[in-house]
């Protein structure tokens, strides 16, 4: 274990962060390149160069052998194609890296998804670096993070738009801020602190499930005779293997400069959580896509697997992740933190009404943003937000903006009704959190905490979205502010109209309960409930208006991401319905044929004959269920991408549960010994 003393020497270690550079790099070189970072100013080669060969040097001082630049591709991981330093000279090599393979590369990336974007014959994309995420150092190979465009300057991963999008907001929330007077504040960006939710298994046993292997979940399973009703795991005790892991990876997240900050048992056994301290948000997306990746690594030295799944078990809780979003000034203002004085008060209250007007007039993006073939298990199923997107204000600021809207005076504060610029607002809880669990979208006392996202889910098509839908309100405000005469009226005016057009979105109760959805309906809330019903909204004409007007997506764009989503869907429901069938063929039935053996070919007991009975009965359901679901899935549409989506959904998921139910029946009949893979009480508590 890390001596704590050296935890501050050891943070950020692996990091090429603004301490190295302010250290390696030649004065001048070192502000250019500071003026990049901070200012998106362009950056020439020569500054390039310098600055390319200083992190060479230091590469190879921390015995890098290579370099790559590291991006994230439509397939939601991240991608990297090593380079090594050496180059030809004389007889034998030197360690080189030129500006120019620091700014741009040329992966081949033909076979990644780029939903018809690129043909094959023009394979040939570009990376592009981003300096406002610091390069690392992970398993001897510099790491440059990297946006993945085509030749024609199309975005075909998820740094690009990400980064369009903060740009986009930039733009007009700066807007915002000068007419509130603010004069010096050189920018604004969003601020995100993912909290992650994993499982984590016994790896031998993991090994022996070819469900867990091929679809990062169990398709089989039945419930365990203790799940997670004694409530005892939730922020319980450590077990050693787990607590040895957890430092391990933060040693490791710490090493990369990641804020490692808080970890607990979550709620189901075998269920963890890790939170990191907030930061920009393009960091903090490719701080979470490689916290995941270490996750993972770490979790195999320990003889473990860590589950990223949305729903690895049927009865438990899945896992989700929590995006915690500010918007903050370069100089560190929280724009979403109401302040003390009547102007930070009335300055919080458009940013705020510009965040709700941005949720209810773009739920549909928020939701298909989270939309993912293992978060369909999730969404709405009494552990996770429901597929409604509403927002929670909390009582005190909900009565405020009541107040506001009816002109009538607030209780909380004397009895005064409430003149934006002038009023100072009341104390607000600054912990919201606990409070409603249920909403898919709290106000947490100075940031939003969007609680829809899957656990695998890469955070950067959510905040892709935030960040794009906050700036058209933030633009639609900036215009009215510019022309009016009176600003503080105009300001009250606005606060007063946004919450009276988009206070449907509000809702403080029950988001799990029946009524919410009988009640959003009557809202004429959308509630998308799976993904083949959410995703083809993506490309709705309003939708692509916004984001053409942003420059975030071209309409080409968002055709082929549609594509791309629903594409990955069918494949990810197709994989799990033919593992289903080779596990039941192949591990299940012949289990329950050995087991009927072991039983005597004349039983010699009520029991024996009894259970023969039901074994046989139960093995020629499961033989149909799984000739049913066979047939279904050599049948399915071709071509077109939403038909088949549908079919999958309605179709292919149906026959896959009777399946699985047929088989969970089996297991409860079939002797421990005989069983062919780890079961649920062996994967929760095996660790
Ligand atoms: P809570 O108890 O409300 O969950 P925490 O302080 O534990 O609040 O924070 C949860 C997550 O929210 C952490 O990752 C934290 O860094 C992040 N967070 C806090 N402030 C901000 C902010 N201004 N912007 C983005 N994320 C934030
Ligand atoms: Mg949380």
């Amino acid at each position: 274990m890390v001596n704590p003393n050296a935890i501050p020497e050891l943070f950020g270690s692996l990091v090429f962060n603004d301490k190295v550079m302010r250290s390696k790099l030649p004065k001048d070189v070192y502000k250019t390149l500071k003026k990049t970072i901070d200012e998106d100013a362009p950056l020439e080669i020569d500054v390039a160069n310098v600055v390319a060969n200083a992190m060479k040097e230091w590469a190879l001082e921390h015995g890098a052998t290579h370099f790559t630049h590291w991006f994230q591709p439509m397939t939601g991981i991240t991608a990297e194609k090593h380079d090594s330093f050496i180059e030809p000279s004389g007889d034998g090599v030197i360690m080189e890296l030129s500006g120019k393979s620091l700014i741009k590369g040329e992966p081949d990336a033909s076979s990644f998804p780029s939903g018809g974007l690129r043909a094959t014959f023009e394979a040939r994309g570009y990376t592009a670096w981003d300096p406002t995420s610091y390069a690392f150092i992970k398993e001897k190979t510099l790491c440059i993070p990297t946006a993945f465009c085509s030749y024609g300057g199309q975005a075909l991963d998820k740094k690009a738009p990400l980064l369009r999008a903060m740009e986009a907001l930039n733009t007009q929330a700066l807007r915002v801020l000068r007419l509130f007077g603010n004069t010096n504040t050189k920018g604004v960006r969003t601020t995100v602190g993912a909290e992650q939710e994993y499982f984590l298994v016994d790896k031998a046993m993991y090994e022996q499930r070819e469900d867990l292997r091929l679809c990062g979940r169990t398709l089989f399973g039945a419930p365990a005779p203790r799940g997670q009703e004694l409530d005892d795991h939730y922020f319980g005790a450590l077990k050693p293997r787990v607590k040895a892991f957890m430092e391990e990876l933060n040693e490791e997240l710490w090493k990369l400069g990641i804020l490692a900050k808080t970890q607990h048992n979550e709620v189901a056994p075998a269920q963890h959580e890790l939170a990191p301290i907030f930061t920009t948000t393009n960091v903090a997306s490719d701080q979470n896509q490689l916290t995941m990746e270490i996750m993972k690594k770490v979790a195999a030295r320990h003889g473990l697997a860590c589950l990223l799944h949305e729903k690895p078990f049927e009865g438990v809780n899945g896992s989700g992740k929590h995006n915690n979003f500010s918007i903050s000034t370069f100089e560190g203002k929280n724009l979403l933190s109401p302040g003390d004085s009547p102007a930070d008060n009335a300055q919080f209250l458009i940013f705020l009404s510009a965040v709700i007007k941005a949720v209810d007039e773009y739920a549909d993006l928020l939701r298909i943003s989270v939309a993912s073939a293992g978060n369909d298990h999730r969404l709405g199923a009494n552990e996770a937000p429901p597929a409604i997107v509403s927002i929670f204000l909390g009582s005190e600021l909900t009565e405020i903006l009541d107040c506001i809207l009816d002109e009538k005076p607030y209780e909380g504060k004397g009895g005064q009704v409430i003149r934006i610029g002038a009023s100072v607002l009341p104390d607000f809880p600054q912990d919201n959190t606990d409070r409603n669990r249920t909403s898919p979208f709290a106000f947490t006392g100075n940031k939003f905490e969007f609680r829809m996202l899957g656990s695998a889910l890469n955070i950067a098509g959510p905040n892709i979205v935030l960040n794009t839908i906050v700036a058209e309100a933030l633009r639609q405000i900036a215009d009215i502010l510019e022309a009016a005469d009176d600003f503080d009226a105009e300001v009250h005016n606005i606060i007063k109209r946004t919450y009276r057009n988009h206070k449907r979105v509000v809702f403080n109760g029950d988001g799990y309960s029946e009524q919410w959805q009988e009640e959003a309906a009557r809202r004429g809330l959308p509630n998308y409930r799976t993904l083949p019903d959410a995703v083809p909204h993506f490309r709705d004409a309003k939708n692509l208006k916004l984001f053409t007007d942003h420059r975030i997506f071209t309409e080409q764009e968002i055709v082929s991401r549609t594509e791309i989503m629903l594409e990955n869907y069918v494949k990810t429901i197709r994989v799990e319905a033919r593992t289903m069938c080779d596990m039941a063929r192949k591990d299940i039935l012949p289990a329950v044929s050995r087991n009927m053996r072991l039983l005597g070919e004349t039983p010699t007991s009520v029991y024996e004959s009894e259970t023969l009975k039901a074994l046989s009965k139960s093995a020629d359901a499961l033989w149909r269920a799984t000739e049913s679901l066979s047939a279904v899935l050599s049948t399915a549409p071709e071509g077109d991408l939403e038909a088949a989506a549908h079919y999958c959904c309605d179709v292919v998921c149906e026959k896959m549960r009777d399946l699985r139910a047929e088989a969970d029946k089996l297991e409860t009949l079939t002797a421990r010994s005989e069983w062919p893979f780890p079961t649920y009480v062996d994967l929760l508590f095996g660790v």
